[in-house]
């Protein structure tokens, strides 16, 4: 029965959760000042498990008391047993547990392992998750549809504009920013699914995998800001197509048009959030949809402040 018990407080730390694991401190600044510490050796002391492991050999801290022979030493072991403590010294732990020392050692260096590893998970699932739903999401919503329904539209109802518009912006802003819309080479669909694809590909086989070490973590926080970077491009490109149905862009799309294309023929006008353009009777009109709305930027912003801090 004994030997029973004996075998279980030595795997202690191997038979909590993960959860349980990561709620315990696994390090302690200061034993002497932790509860229920006591300086006689219990009955049944070796049913008991390392809690904490100390080392000050290098701080200059004053030296603390052992069990064994209340002699002083820098490095050793707290030892637990229910709410009780004592302090052992890491030469006299073997005088007391003799060989099978190294079993209690092991289950707590073991739990040091797996808390890190723990930790570690915890810290790349926090940003890896945010930002895959966030990829998820701006993936499901109708932001590149839109874009590309615009273009055809222009290419299709208000060629002219769609030829010239980039080359009158230039002009009249003395802006390049509409260049992406107005380029037949600029695919954004594709642009952010591969984003999506790089993304999963670098840390779908991260996701719940327990022994990271930290080369991976900062290798993955690396990856993540470049991909940032990347979708923060594809985002600035999508908001282009906001500014162009501002007033100001609108109107100069709309003066230009009716001096430069076919002006007997062909009329143009606009309205908010929409361009016309009236040949006789027929009539095309393009319209920003009204619940047109560019993916969240601050959800980006707070997790690259977050790994920047790190
Ligand atoms: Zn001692």
């Amino acid at each position: 029965m004994l030997k029973h018990k004996q075998t279980q407080t030595r795997t202690y730390w191997k038979t909590l959760s993960d959860e349980e694991l990561l709620s315990k401190e696994l390090t302690t600044d200061d034993p002497e000042k932790l509860q229920n510490l006591v300086s006689e050796l219990p009955e049944g002391f070796d049913d008991s498990y390392v809690e904490y492991a100390y080392d000050f050999r290098n701080s200059g801290r004053d030296e603390l008391t052992c069990i064994h022979g209340h002699h002083r030493h820098r490095a050793g072991f707290v030892m637990r047993k229910g709410d009780t403590r004592w302090l052992v010294g890491w030469i006299c732990a073997q005088s007391i547990y003799g060989e099978k020392f190294d079993e209690y050692t092991a289950d707590y260096d073991a739990a040091v392992i797996r808390h890190d590893s723990l930790t570690r998970r915890r810290e790349l699932e926090s940003w890896i998750l945010p930002f895959i739903t966030w990829m998820e999401e701006t993936n499901k919503s109708d932001i590149f549809r839109f874009y590309d329904s615009i273009r055809k539209q222009f290419q299709h109802k208000m060629p002219w504009i769609w030829q010239q518009g980039r080359a009158i912006l230039h002009e009249a802003l003395a802006t390049t920013r509409f260049d992406n819309f107005f380029d037949e080479q600029t695919d954004l669909t594709k642009e952010f699914a591969d984003a999506m694809l790089l993304t999963s590909a670098n840390f779908a086989p991260l996701i719940g995998k327990s022994d990271l070490k930290l080369e991976v973590i900062v290798k993955a926080k690396t990856t993540l800001l470049r991909l940032i970077a990347k979708v923060e491009q594809t985002v600035d490109k999508l908001a282009q197509l906001a500014d162009l149905f501002q007033p100001k862009e609108l109107d100069i799309l709309v003066r230009w048009a009716k001096e430069g294309d076919n002006p007997k023929k062909r009329t143009y006008s606009s309205d908010l959030n929409s361009i016309t353009c009236k040949r006789g009777r027929e009539k095309s009109r393009i319209q920003l949809p009204t619940n047109f709305r560019l993916p969240d930027r601050l959800k980006l912003d707070e997790l690259k402040k977050r790994l920047e801090a790190i």
